[in-house]
């Protein structure tokens, strides 16, 4: 097999960054990875909340540790209004680094399973500030009611099981293992239902009861999987909850800041070519519409739907 050097282009999915501009109060902002921010001007929540991005030398060869300046930076350009919860979809580094720390700043809610209730003790937060989670959970906060379901992590985990003591930063990279995967689905008062995909993983079946019109589905490393992996990871998930819109995340370079423009992952880790091409057909046979997000940008993928 031919190793492929570099990165895909983002410049040739252009056209995908399309979802609908937020138009009032109700807005979801990308924040890289699979953060994301669901708010409606009175109450909000917030999936995993990383913003240190450390680089790769710092994760491969050293401690790493939230970092409170890109933290800051980044809460005050999203200014999350009445933050109720925090949640971490897994405890890699990339997802849960900085969620406590999230949390203490905003007086949200930290929200997970266990794995992730020992990142915020690590981290000092009190624990009337976690709270856990078991599969098949709801909880209603502010104008948002989210439902945690078990799932998987996409192959390879390379940090695999819980984490069963409290991590203290700086820690190593390999001290944030995956924990609980989950699947989680949001419903707003308005009506909106999303299914958020932390990593493109699945167990088989175990969205059968759920619906959502908006799928936010993580991607990486999906491109280095066989195409068979990838087609039942969609049906999995969009075909499962029955979601008219596709929004993919996780697909960004998140050893580089987010104040600088977002890169897809490299070859050597992934290939988004593989699986825009695969999604592409996917999303056209089924009439489902398939977007990337925007950073930064108030977005409403529902507002295509109406
Ligand atoms: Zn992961």
């Amino acid at each position: 097999m031919r190793l492929k050097l570099g990165r895909p282009d983002l410049a040739q999915y252009a056209h995908r960054f399309d979802v609908p501009a937020a138009n009032g109060d109700f807005a979801v902002t990308f924040l890289g990875v699979s953060t994301l921010l669901f708010e409606d001007g009175g109450s909000a929540v917030m999936t995993d909340g990383f913003f240190s991005r450390p680089s790769l030398a710092k994760v491969g060869l050293s401690k790493i540790a939230p970092d409170q300046a890109r933290i800051d930076a980044a809460l005050a350009r999203c200014e999350p209004v009445r933050l109720q919860g925090i949640v971490p979809l897994h405890t890699h580094f990339d997802h849960v680094l900085d969620s406590a720390v999230v949390a203490e700043k905003t007086g949200a809610l930290l929200i997970g399973g266990e794995s992730a209730a020992n990142v915020g003790r690590g981290a000092g937060l009190p624990e009337d500030r976690l709270r856990v989670v078991a599969t098949g959970e709801s909880l209603r906060l502010g104008a948002f009611t989210l439902t945690w379901v078990e799932s998987d992590h996409c192959p390879p985990d390379r940090f695999p099981g819980p984490i069963n003591a409290p991590v203290v930063p700086p820690a190593k990279a390999k001290d944030y293992r995956c924990g609980e995967a989950w699947s989680l689905l949001l419903e707003h008062i308005s009506g909106r239902t999303a299914l958020i995909q932390g990593s493109a993983g699945y167990i088989p079946g175990a969205l059968a009861s759920h619906r959502a019109d908006v799928a936010y589905l993580s991607v990486g490393q999906l491109g280095v999987q066989d195409e068979d992996y990838i087609r039942t990871y969609w049906a999995e998930t969009v075909q499962t909850v029955g979601a008219k819109s596709v929004v993919l995340i996780h697909w960004d370079d998140f050893f580089r800041p987010l104040d600088m423009p977002l890169r897809a992952l490299p070859y050597a880790g992934d290939d988004l070519d593989v699986t825009m091409r695969i999604f592409a057909q996917l999303a056209a046979d089924q009439s489902v519409e398939l977007h990337l997000p925007t950073v930064w940008h108030r977005e409403d993928p529902w507002a295509s739907l109406r």
